[in-house]
């Protein structure tokens, strides 16, 4: 059964572009992503059209220049739109979010040159990107890859496996972390390279608890020989790449896990306000109006932790603690909110007849993507200790 739509959140926005932009994303979502999310995720089908979709409605590039055809816009608004289309399917707002990772490396650490070759393809909402850090045995710790690249001549040759490579297979081009150098993270490097490359290959995707919509895949690299023009920064700054691309990342997790949270809390609400026990609406009963007031409470208190992260890094302020943060509480949240989610539906919260209980399924995962939230807390401890 599909959520009744909700009243929109009231949001505090800072332009009446960001407002438009926000209407647009709830129409998109209402239209596009509502219709289909259920049916596509029981199926494990990867809605590689909505993407195409999303990508003409601009929303695959917000935060990114206009030169290269970006939105422009404030991280504090891609971030709200994000959370939008993720309350409407998380595999598509963590598609987004895992795509903008993806243009990160480019954008930041690219030459004018490199800029002007590649992004506007990438930006163009056209293409589809992916970010490849993990490996088999090398995940918490990312310093430990092992993909090697050895330049010969004006190529790089590379032989190795990434690990759970969202868009693994379905991707038009590959942020791949390759190891050019000495063991240990300043022998890393950061290779753009095109999904038709010669040599790469996708596995089949992984059978995941929830999110099956999102493909998950390994990837293997057997000779894929990539330019060297498509090294992104200098040999050996790539585990610098890939920490900075997962600071601003880590915001966009927080927002997803917002965006899933909040249509938990809807889809309670409304139900409480409809089922009848004891001859009264269920949330007439103080035991669960005071879990919903909770489930409100924390998302409120997600929201304002991951759009102060935000403000600081469109203020250029340091943020990567924030968004350790922001990630680590948002997506904890997510995962009571949508838990309690089901304890409000009953019975019918633990079947597939409402969403509830693919919510607390996809909650699940955002605790685990992008540093696991125990690597959150290492991050944020760092930071406290000064180390
Ligand atoms: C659906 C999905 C999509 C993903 N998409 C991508 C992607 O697009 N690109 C990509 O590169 N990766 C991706 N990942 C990989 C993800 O980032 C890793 O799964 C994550 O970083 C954890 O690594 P691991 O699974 O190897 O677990 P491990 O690192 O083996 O950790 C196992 C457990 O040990 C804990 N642990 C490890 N080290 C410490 C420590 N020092 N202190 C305390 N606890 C610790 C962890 O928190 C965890 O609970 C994805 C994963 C999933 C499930």
């Amino acid at each position: 059964m599909s959520p009744a739509p909700a009243k929109p959140v009231d949001r505090q926005l800072p332009s009446d572009e960001a407002r438009a932009l926000l209407g647009l994303t709830r129409d998109l979502v209402e239209r596009e992503l509502h219709p289909r999310a259920a049916e596509d995720e029981a199926a494990g089908r990867f809605p590689r059209e909505v993407f195409r979709t999303i990508g003409e409605a601009g929303l695959l590039s917000l935060p990114y220049g206009e030169q290269y055809g970006g939105g422009e816009q404030p991280y504090e608004v891609y971030l709200q739109v994000l959370e939008e289309l993720a309350s409407g399917w998380l595999a598509v707002g963590l598609g987004v979010s895992v795509h903008t990772l993806s243009c990160h490396a480019l954008a930041t650490f690219g030459t004018d040159e490199q800029r002007d070759r590649w992004l506007p393809g990438m930006l163009s909402g056209e293409q589809l990107g992916a970010y490849c850090l993990s490996e088999p045995q090398s995940g918490s710790d990312a310093a430990a890859l092992r993909t090697k690249a050895e330049l010969q001549g004006d190529e790089y040759v590379v032989n190795g496996t990434k690990a759970w490579i969202t868009h693994g297979g379905f991707a038009d081009f590959y942020s791949a972390m390759v190891r050019t150098g000495v063991e240990g993270s300043r022998g890393i490097s950061c290779l753009l390279v095109p999904a038709d490359s010669e040599g790469l290959t996708a596995a089949a995707p992984e059978h995941k608890m929830g999110m099956t919509s999102s493909p998950t895949a390994q990837l293997n690299f057997d000779g894929v020989r990539v330019g060297r023009d498509r090294l992104l920064g200098d040999e050996g700054q790539g585990f610098q790449i890939a920490l900075s691309a997962l600071d601003s990342g880590r915001l966009g997790i927080a927002a997803c896990a917002i965006g899933v949270a909040q249509a938990a809390l809807d889809l309670a609400v409304d139900y409480a306000g409809t089922r009848q026990q004891f001859g009264r609406p269920i949330a007439d009963f103080q035991g669960l109006s005071f879990m919903l007031a909770d489930m409100a409470t924390q998302i409120e208190a997600g929201r304002a932790l991951y759009l102060a992260a935000a403000r600081r890094r469109d203020a250029g302020i340091a943020f990567s603690k924030e968004a350790a943060m922001a990630k680590l509480f948002c997506t904890d949240a997510a995962m009571r909110v949508t838990t309690d989610a089901v304890q409000v539906l009953g019975g019918y919260g633990y079947t597939q007849d409402y969403p509830a209980e693919r919510y607390m399924r996809e909650a699940k995962v955002l605790q685990i993507v992008e540093g696991t939230n125990q690597i959150q807390r290492l991050v944020i401890g760092r930071h406290l200790s000064g180390k």
